[in-house]
């Protein structure tokens, strides 16, 4: 059950990689990334490092009001200028002060490697030794030209709360597991304590599926109110709970985004069950999902398996026993309406 398919080198891709797949130590990646886009929209692309700090540890602060953990190290110097601001003992210049000298020591250099290289492109560069500040590049530019965006910038805060969550779930212990929420269409934290919201589902899967309707590769949006907005789709249906009670059919496992056409228009899928090739798809997805670190991929291996082959093992299940409640009713599958990239 392996294919090959064709890697876009597309920009928003490599932004993806950073965000997603970076083995983070702490959260000044998702921080910087959330400064930079704030910086771009007001037209600036050069700027000095105090300019930097000031969304920075805007962002920083703000996490760290509702996420105390926000460094897998248990002391930081820069965060503890961000708490004594947060409880009003260093004022607005301090912290920003603080920042400068303590908050950029690896993320300005660390920022575009992942898995210990550097990605093919760079989105901004440091020239402070030449006397300029931190530019961003015009590949920068050119992604903020791209449909997707817009939903980077959802992309980037969603993954941010997911990573935190789950540094917060370590510290107790506790299996955190994510499921959907189907009312509030949020991902939901579920540990033996309690269930908390973590993040809204949609910019949380996006980028595993590189911005395409799963079943159609249509481009699709994670903007409230976009006519792209993607649905949240189950792609085993409901019936698949008279088979077996136990699986988690609200469970990241079963969850894609898929276009409006694809979930509930004319042929559209509604409770109709994929065809065999989409669901070697979906088991490529959730591959994907497993190199992505906590918390998804934890959740991924407790419900479906902790190797390759007996997650593969439990689609096939899961497919043949909702085979058996369709009956000899043909298999659902879409024109493509793009290239198959994931
Ligand atoms: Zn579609």
């Amino acid at each position: 059950m392996s294919r090959f398919y064709e890697i876009e080198p597309t920009l928003e891709n490599y932004w993806r990689a950073i965000i997603l797949f970076g083995r983070n130590t702490a959260s000044y990646k998702f921080a910087l990334a959330k400064a930079l886009f704030d910086l771009h929209s007001m037209g600036k692309s050069n700027f000095s490092l105090e300019e930097l700090a000031e969304p920075y540890s805007r962002y920083l602060c703000e996490h760290l009001k509702s996420h105390p953990k926000q460094s897998t190290r248990d002391k930081s110097t820069f965060l503890n200028y961000l708490r004594s601001f947060n409880s009003g003992d260093i004022n607005h210049d301090q912290v920003i002060g603080q920042t400068v000298r303590h908050g950029f020591n690896y993320v300005l250099d660390a920022f575009h490697n992942v898995h210990g290289a550097e990605i093919g492109t760079r989105f901004f560069v440091d020239t402070r030794k030449s006397g300029g500040g931190i530019e961003l590049t015009r590949e920068f530019d050119r992604l903020g030209e791209q449909f997707q965006f817009k939903n980077l910038k959802q992309e980037t805060e969603a993954r941010w709360r997911l990573v935190e969550t789950a540094w917060e779930n370590n510290i107790s212990r506790n299996l955190m597991l994510v499921e959907y929420d189907n009312q509030n269409q949020n991902l939901i934290g579920v540990n033996s304590i309690r269930r908390t919201t973590v993040t809204s589902a949609r910019p949380a899967l996006n980028g595993y599926q590189k911005g395409r309707c799963f079943y159609c590769y249509q481009e699709i949006s994670t903007i409230i109110g976009s006519d792209a907005l993607a649905d949240v789709d189950h792609f085993f249906p409901h019936m698949l709970k008279s088979c077996d009670t136990n699986k988690p059919i609200d469970g990241v496992v079963n969850l894609v985004l898929a276009c409006q056409e694809c979930n509930r228009g004319v042929d559209g899928k509604f409770d109709k069950l994929p065809s065999t090739t989409l669901l070697e798809r979906l088991y490529d997805r959730n591959e994907y999902l497993i190199t992505s670190h906590h918390p998804l991929r934890e959740t991924l291996i407790a419900q479906t398996g902790n190797t390759a082959t007996k997650r593969q093992n439990y689609l096939q299940e899961a497919y043949n026993c909702a085979t058996l409640f369709v009956g000899s009713r043909k298999k659902w599958e879409p024109k493509p309406q793009g290239a198959a990239i994931f």
